[in-house]
């Protein structure tokens, strides 16, 4: 019997290789995104030759009336939900915090930290009611730990609070069969560092990379997708970098 995984940021990046791949190996998928729903349809199109069910459920993760329709949309659509990755997140413009404003830290948060809490929390509380466990992968990042000076110590404090959020959520529900992880990915080549208007970031910095490369979408999906694996079954609660090393 196929899972069902549910992603947010599913259209693009990351979250779009996850649900490929996902699809690949046998998961069923809801796919959340906030706006570029031909991105999704392009995912969704992908994972239906691949063999999976699959629904769209837009709606941007730092509104809870929108949260509470993602997941009317995963329970009217599937008999239960297996498993999730929380990807959906943000950067913003280079800054020093000198120059934050109220407004962009608002957003940042209520978008990578108030966002992916509550989505867990609605996950959690299907997986503990169908009582056969679950997976979630949190998407942090390595900037949660290097700080992200000069650039977004925004940002870099949001992923922060990813990772202590994966171990108290991991050993609280540990009991129940539900595992709580976060992967910290490091300079991967996706449409992000535009939206942060730095389109070329990724390579720019791969210098400081040991393995003196950036990484792509597909080496953090399968990061991931071991993670949600029963391959996985004893790892809760940790955080795994994807990172070449940096
Ligand atoms: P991306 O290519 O920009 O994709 C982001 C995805 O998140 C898109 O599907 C986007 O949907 C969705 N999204 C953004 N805001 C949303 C919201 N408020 N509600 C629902 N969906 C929203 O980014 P990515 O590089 O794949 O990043 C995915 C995750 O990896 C993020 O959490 C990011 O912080 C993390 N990460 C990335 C890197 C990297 O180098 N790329 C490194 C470390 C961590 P729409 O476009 O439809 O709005």
């Amino acid at each position: 019997m196929r899972k069902t995984l549910l992603i947010t940021g599913a259209s693009a990046g990351i979250g779009a290789a996850t649900a490929r791949m996902a699809a690949a190996r046998g998961y069923n998928l809801a796919l959340n995104y906030r706006s570029d729903h031909a991105g999704a349809e392009a995912v969704a199109e992908a994972a239906r030759t691949a063999g999976a069910q699959v629904i769209l459920c837009p709606g941007d993760v730092a509104e809870p009336d929108q949260i509470t329709n993602i997941f009317a949309a995963v329970d009217a659509a599937f008999p239960r939900l297996d498993a999730l990755v929380n990807n959906a997140g943000i950067v913003d413009m280079t800054a020093k915090v000198t120059d934050l404003t109220h407004a962009r830290l608002r957003r940042m948060f209520d978008v990578n930290v108030i966002g992916a809490i509550l989505v867990a929390r609605e996950a959690v509380l299907r997986m503990q009611a169908h009582g056969h466990g679950g997976a979630i992968v949190n998407v942090s990042s390595a900037a949660a730990r290097l700080g992200s000076a000069n650039q977004y110590v925004d940002y870099a404090a949001s992923k922060a609070a990813i990772d202590t959020f994966t171990k108290g959520l991991g050993d609280e529900v540990a009991a129940q069969n539900i595992r709580v992880n976060a992967i910290r990915p490091g300079l991967i080549e996706t449409d992000i560092h535009g939206k942060g208007g730095e389109p070329d970031r990724a390579q720019r910095l791969a210098h400081m990379v040991p393995m003196k490369r950036t990484g792509s979408a597909e080496e953090v999906a399968e990061a991931i997708l071991y993670l949600l694996s029963d391959a996985a079954s004893y790892i809760t609660s940790t955080t795994l970098d994807v990172t070449g090393g940096r």
